[in-house]
């Protein structure tokens, strides 16, 4: 039988979460994912602490061995590389799905861009990572502009501009300043999000206090050009000098993707798909959310530590059926 029980696509924590939950109970599964194993974390700046103790990480009760009581982003990388060397997942990497189709037969296609594989049931498990959420300012296209950041040693000695006052923004500030960069933070409240991680927030609102790092709350970024940046403040209009724009402002899922496959979502500006709570199941029957991309564009309610049991909720009510 060349049918699978379950694919899930996606090959971060949470998919991997579900794989250790199908291999327990013999379902015939495989993870498809478009990039390298856990690609989101791959993806995080490089020095970046997680706000989550070790074992709040962990899943298939595989202790995160870690110094520190947090661990960053390499630890992580290889706590998730030896979840594979244990379970070797039947994991597909760097194949991208682009479609999840229900045929009439009930029978899940799925396409990807190598090949289609059939299923009886589908676990999204695409997370929010890939789709920055867009200023649609003009300018915003010019390479100097980031909706991602890595590391400070291209900003030392440069004129930054870091809009948003989350983890990513106050982070990325932080970083930069202490590598030498002059950085701006343009923020749309009057303060720094309460989100912040509560060993950081007053790092950076003494670094905004004293002057070392420059703020303007109230404002948003209006205009981008070659060699300065236009910023709308409660005082009126500013424009500075500047070299490089991070752009922060958050990231969303691929609601598309998500629409495509027949997944409503709510009617409002928060788009959560509909699912099931107890069981993960969508409104389609079989085609099951698991992971922060059940969060919509409430991408701050879903984490690992919260997530990783969809794995048991999905693979017990799909082995019950
Ligand atoms: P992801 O880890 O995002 O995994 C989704 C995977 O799906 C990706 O590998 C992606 O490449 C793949 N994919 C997407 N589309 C397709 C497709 N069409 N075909 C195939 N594959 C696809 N959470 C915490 O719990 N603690 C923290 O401290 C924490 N810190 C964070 C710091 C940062 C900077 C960011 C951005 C997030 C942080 N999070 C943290 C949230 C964190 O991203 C998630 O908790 C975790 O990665 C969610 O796991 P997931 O498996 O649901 O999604």
């Amino acid at each position: 039988d060349s049918i699978y029980d379950v694919i899930i696509v996606g090959g971060g924590p949470i998919g991997l979460a579900c794989a250790i939950e199908a291999e327990k109970k013999k379902l015939k599964y495989v993870i498809i994912e478009k990039g390298a194993i856990v690609n989101s974390i791959f993806n995080y700046p490089l020095y970046m602490t997680f706000f989550s103790t070790a074992e709040r990480l962990e899943i298939g009760d595989i202790p995160f061995n870690c110094l520190a009581p947090k661990p960053g982003r390499q630890e992580a990388l290889e706590y998730y590389r030896n979840i594979h060397r244990y379970f070797k997942f039947n994991i597909n990497l760097f194949e991208r799905v682009n479609e999840v189709q229900k045929q009439s037969s009930g029978i899940f296609l799925i396409n990807t861009d190598k090949q289609n594989y059939e299923a009886r049931n589908v676990v999204i498990a695409t997370g929010f990572y890939d789709i920055p959420i867009e200023m649609n300012i003009s300018g915003e296209n010019l390479p100097k502009v980031r909706h991602y950041y890595k590391e400070a040693h291209e900003y030392a000695f440069r004129k930054i501009l870091v809009v948003g006052a989350n983890n990513s923004s106050v982070d990325a500030a932080l970083e930069c300043w202490r590598k030498g960069a002059e950085v701006t933070m343009v923020i749309r409240k009057n303060e720094i999000n309460n989100r912040v991680k509560y060993w950081v927030k007053p790092d950076i609102e003494n670094r905004i206090e004293e002057g070392s790092i420059k703020a303007y709350f109230e404002s948003n970024i209006t205009e981008i050009r070659e060699n300065e940046v236009e910023i709308e403040t409660p005082n009126g209009k500013v424009t500075i000098e500047n070299d490089f724009v991070l752009a922060l402002t958050g990231y969303k899922p691929d609601l598309n993707f998500l629409e495509k496959m027949g997944i409503q979502l709510s009617n409002d500006e928060l788009k959560i798909p509909v699912y099931n709570p107890e069981t993960m199941e969508t409104n389609v029957e079989g085609l099951f959310l698991a992971g922060v991309v059940c969060g919509g564009m409430q991408t701050h309610k879903w984490f690992i530590e919260n997530s990783r049991v969809h794995a048991t909720m999905i693979v017990d009510y799909i082995t019950s059926k």
